[in-house]
Parts: structure tokens; sequence; C-alpha cells
């Protein structure tokens, strides 16, 4: 660890600053209190530490590379343009990092059986995947209008051996599946452990998902460091719940000189609905059992939200981005659909690299932040890979529209 921060945050009721916490009933706050006496023991433990670090290596395939984009970066004359390539984690995509975490910590403390909700599915297949490796039972709520919309994802989970339990009340998508999972979970609190997908929710989990993903941070700074003699200038990453960003920031929060960034989803306009940019448009509120910025409609609960990359449309973020925002530590930018899907074909002609849609809002910002900067260094965290999003790309943005003939 090379933190100190890492340390004071979040505070013992799971705070940073005024955001976070577990706003929770009784019953939930019991087992989420249980949770994070657990974690803090079991994760210091030297059998935890070894078997995971065995399953970075071994099943993951960690280190994931960093790699200079050097095509791209030549091509806008600025700013040198690197990329953590959790595109090459298992599964394709960060999630793993955490959901195995989550998973080992549910084996440690004698659970058979995980729990969550999955809004696009991404969440639910990285936690099916982790379900398989250790044999435990994985049950996943999606409202029934989401499992109409993601069928690739609701099979994989499905071959991977996962319950998907479809959600047919309210709205039948994100919020509705929560609330059943949490039902389920209080039905069940001796034999399951509930698995959160990003860094939101209720205390411990904005904290868990960090330090799992905190691997991402620890390697890259190395090897920019192994690569260019030096540290970046700049570290970004796209920002839904905030994971893969919160990730790569935990390994340089102490480094001063870096600058940290968060790319947030600008959608196709500003208009209430049309965006999912919580840091630009948001203000302090309650979601999920926990307090941060968030969009919110004329009653004050959680906006409809939009965004072209389906794992970004969430109208709450982390806590401790709200916080690293207001010490001035970390910055908040937005990019539109539009901007997104440029970068989504720039990095795949020009580098080789198909981005999902949500690694490509945080290579979308790289580019336009690279120009007239010359002699800097950027590090993006290139959070997954665009296999998933192809079909909905071909057929809406057309390639002949995108690609320069070379
Ligand atoms: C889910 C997802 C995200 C957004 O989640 P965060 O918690 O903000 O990281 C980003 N990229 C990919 C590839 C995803 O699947």
């Amino acid at each position: 660890m090379n933190s100190a921060y890492l340390r004071r945050f979040p505070d013992d009721k799971g705070y940073f600053g005024e955001y976070g916490g577990a706003l929770i009933p009784p019953e939930l706050a019991e087992q989420f209190d249980r949770i994070t006496a657990e974690y803090k023991r079991i994760s210091r433990s030297a059998d935890f530490i070894q078997e995971l670090r065995y399953i970075r290596k071994h099943f993951q395939g960690r280190p994931t590379p960093v790699q200079y984009a050097k095509n791209l970066s030549e091509r806008i004359g600025g700013a040198r343009i690197y990329l953590k390539r959790e595109d090459l984690n298992h599964s394709g995509a960060h999630k793993l990092n955490h959901c195995m975490g989550e998973a080992l910590l549910a084996r440690h403390m004698g659970k058979r059986k995980l729990i969550a909700e999955t809004g696009a599915g991404q969440h639910g297949v990285a936690l099916a995947t982790a379900a398989a490796y250790f044999g435990l039972e994985c049950e996943i709520h999606m409202g029934e209008v989401d499992i109409e919309k993601e069928h690739p994802n609701v099979m994989r989970m499905r071959v991977l051996g996962a319950k998907v339990v479809p959600v047919g009340f309210g709205g039948r998508t994100l919020k509705e599946a929560v609330d059943s999972a949490f039902e389920s979970y209080l039905d069940d609190t001796e034999g399951a452990i509930y698995a959160i997908g990003s860094v939101v929710g209720p205390h411990p989990f904005p904290m868990m998902v960090r330090d799992f993903q905190h691997v991402v941070g620890i390697e890259a700074r190395d090897q920019f460091q192994e690569l260019t003699g030096l540290l970046p200038d700049h570290v970004m990453a796209c920002v839904g719940g905030g994971s893969n960003a919160m990730g790569i920031f935990a390994g340089f929060l102490e480094d001063e000189d870096v600058r940290l960034h968060g790319v947030e989803p600008m959608g196709r306009s500003t208009r209430l609905g049309e965006h999912a940019a919580t840091m630009t448009f948001g203000e302090a509120g309650e979601i999920h059992g926990f307090r941060c910025l968030m969009l919110k409609d004329a009653e004050g609960n959680p906006a409809p939200v939009h965004s072209v990359a389906s794992g970004l449309d969430y109208p709450g973020v982390g806590p401790e981005h709200c916080y690293l925002r207001e010490i001035g530590r970390a910055e908040y930018a937005g990019i539109d659909d539009q901007a997104a899907i440029e970068a989504f074909y720039a990095l795949s002609q020009h580098e080789g690299i198909i981005p999902a849609l949500e690694s490509a809002h945080a290579v979308a910002r790289a580019m336009e932040y690279a120009h007239d900067r010359a002699g800097e260094t950027i590090l993006v965290n290139l959070s997954g890979r665009g296999d998933k999003d192809l079909d909905y790309v071909v057929e809406h943005f057309p390639p002949e529209d995108y690609i320069e003939p070379r």
C-alpha cells in the first residue's frame, strides 16, 4: 500500500467527507456491518492475499499491459497517449477484478451463494464468471426490459451457470432489480452475500470495490515508469459508478503532480434524461443506500438517464469521486455519444483495438485533451473491449461513415 489516504478514507461509518455512508434499514445495516468486519479481518490474512494473487495471475491473466498508442498520438500531434489494457483482463473488462475479490471473500465467509442485480448485464456476467470459478451459486436479478435488450449477456450468464431472475414490477429495469435482489438477500443472509458491481451502494462496498480495483493502478504506475522512466502527467478513466476510475486513480493519489481526470457521459444533449453527467449537473442526494451527487427529477427521485454506453448510464456516482472533486484532487469532464463513437472507430482503425463504448469516452477525452499538450503524457484506463457493442454500433453508426481509406 502506497497510501496514507487509502487508510484514512472512508471513515468508520463509510464516509468520504459528506458522501457515502450506509443509509439502509436496520436489518440490512446489521448484515453490511458484518461484511465490513469480516472484510477487514479476512482481506489482511496471508491466505486471502496469496489466493487473490494467484487468481490475478493464473486465471485473470494479469498483469494486463500498458501500451503506448503511437499511431493515435502521432495523428493528434500533442500529448502522448498510453493505454492500460483492462480489455485484456479475462472476460474482457475490469469488472472481474472486484468480482473475484467479492467471491473469494464469500468463500472465506463460508457463503454458498452470490446475489446481485445487473442493468446491461456486464456485472452479472463478471459475477457469474467468478461464481463458476469458486463453485458458488449465483443469482442475478435483472429487469424484464433489460433482459429483452441484452440477450447475449443473459445467455452468457446462463451458460456460466447463473440463475437469472426476471424482475417484472414497476419500470422493470435496474432500480427494480436492486429492490428485488435486496429482498432475496434478506431472505437468506446466512447462506448468501450481496455483491455490488461498482464503487457505489452502502458502506463497505465503495471501499471494498476500490480496494479490489487498486491492482489496476498499482500495476499501471510501475509499468508506466518502466516504459518511460517517469510518472504520467495525466490519468484518465470513464466514470459510470466509478470503479475502473477509482482503481487506476488509487495508484496515483499520493503523486501530487499526476492529474486525475474522470470522464462522464454527456449523452445526446444537456437536457435532463438525455445524458448521465452526474458530476456536471447533479446535486447532493441519496440513492441506493448512500449519499452522492445525483441527477434528480422534479420530485427529487433518481432521474432517467441516457448514454450510448449502457455501463455509464447511472443517475448517481461513487461517493469517493464526489469527495475527490470537492478537495480538488480529481477533475471531471463530459464526452457526448458522438465523440465516443468517433473515438471507438479511431482506436479500432489506428491501433487495432476495439474498445468498449464506455472506455471510448475516456479515449475521446484523451484525444481532445492531447491537443496543444506536446511533451505531456496521458495514461488512459481502457476499461473493456468492444465486442459487446459491435452489433449496436454497426447498425446505428455504420463503418462507411467513419472509416478512412488507407
Ligand atoms: C461497467 C463498465 C464501466 C463502468 O463502470 P465503472 O464502475 O464506472 O468503472 C466502464 N467500462 C466497462 C467496460 C464496463 O463494463
